[in-house]
């Protein structure tokens, strides 16, 4: 895994550079705060976050007397950590149930979002942590529409010695591929299964039906561990929308937030976990097979802050 604080910090954050302008000014006056205001704005953190985070650093510098960029600045980096790290478990389950006879009940982790978000890079990309910590590991094509979404898949399971369970056919019942999946771990003792799932947001009551019916079969079998979200952070507010969707249609338990590596609108965590009180567990760094991290709130501040 690569390290959230170095990468982002490679990326050249422009939010931290045009953060570090104003606060290296000698002495912040009101158009300073309002640009200051609006330089979070522009990075997605949300009018309301970004205003109360600007009030509490106007008081904290109005109370302790503070003029100088340097302490700001370190006021900034506690006020933006306590905005990015609410009390949220961002644990990632995937420890199997072993039972007393010995036999196996894998971790299911369901992966859910729009087309394009990068789900199945995700996927690829968690597969190899996994396999690299010993777990074993089968995916679910549960993404029938495109073909291409199972070849992907594969490519990136066969890579590390993992089968994909799919199905050959277009337009093939998604819940029939998640359930032989499911099943096909539990017969092998497999520790985790991960199903990549499609996006299509068509309408609500689509999308609920067909994710309905993917939970429904697979807790037959196993009881889903993670519903993970996968959100482009690039897509801003949009995202937002998107993660109110499948919230409610889905009981998401974390968030992945790809395509991290040269955007400004890292934002977007504050406002996801805020509004649906659901972490963001695993940021994406780019189309690489390592580049998945843990989200970690400090190194993701400080990368934004060099
Ligand atoms: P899906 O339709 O949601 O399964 O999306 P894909 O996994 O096919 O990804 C869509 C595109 O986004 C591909 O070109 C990926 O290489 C790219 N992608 C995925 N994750 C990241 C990331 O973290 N950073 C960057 N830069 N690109 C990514």
């Amino acid at each position: 895994l690569v390290r959230l604080r170095d990468r982002l910090a490679r990326s050249g954050s422009p939010l931290g550079t045009r953060l570090l302008a104003v606060l290296s000014r000698d002495h912040l006056g009101e158009d300073d705060w309002d640009e200051l205001e609006e330089t979070l704005l522009l990075a997605d953190v949300g009018a309301g976050p970004a205003a109360e985070l600007i009030e509490a650093l106007r008081t904290q510098v109005r109370v302790h007397g503070v003029k100088d960029a340097a302490s700001v600045r370190a006021m900034l980096r506690a006020e933006l950590v306590a905005l990015v790290d609410p009390d949220l478990d961002r644990t990632l389950h995937t420890t199997p149930t072993v039972h007393e006879d010995g036999t196996k009940t894998p971790a299911v982790l369901l992966v859910v979002g729009v087309n394009g978000t990068g789900k199945t890079t995700t996927v690829g990309k968690l597969t190899r942590v996994l396999v690299a910590e010993g777990s074993t590991v089968v995916l679910g094509a549960a993404d029938t529409f495109r073909a291409a979404a199972a070849d992907q898949l594969t490519t990136w399971g066969a890579r590390v010695g993992v089968e994909t369970v799919r199905s050959f056919k277009d337009g093939a019942d998604p819940a029939a591929v998640a359930f032989d999946t499911v099943r096909t771990a539990r017969e092998r003792g497999v520790d985790v299964v991960l199903v990549d799932t499609a996006g299509r947001l068509q309408n609500k009551a689509g999308l609920m039906d067909e994710l309905g019916k993917i939970t429904r079969v697979i807790t037959k079998e196993a009881p889903l561990t993670e519903v993970l979200l996968v959100l482009d952070a690039t897509t801003g507010q949009n995202g937002l929308n998107q993660a109110r969707v499948f919230a409610e249609v889905a009981g998401v338990t974390g968030i992945v937030l790809t395509k991290l590596d040269g955007t400004a609108k890292g934002g977007i965590v504050v406002a996801v976990q805020r509004e649906l009180g659901v972490p963001v567990k695993l940021v994406g760094l780019g189309e690489g097979p390592d580049d998945l991290a843990p989200f970690d709130a400090e190194g993701f501040v400080d990368g934004l802050l060099q």
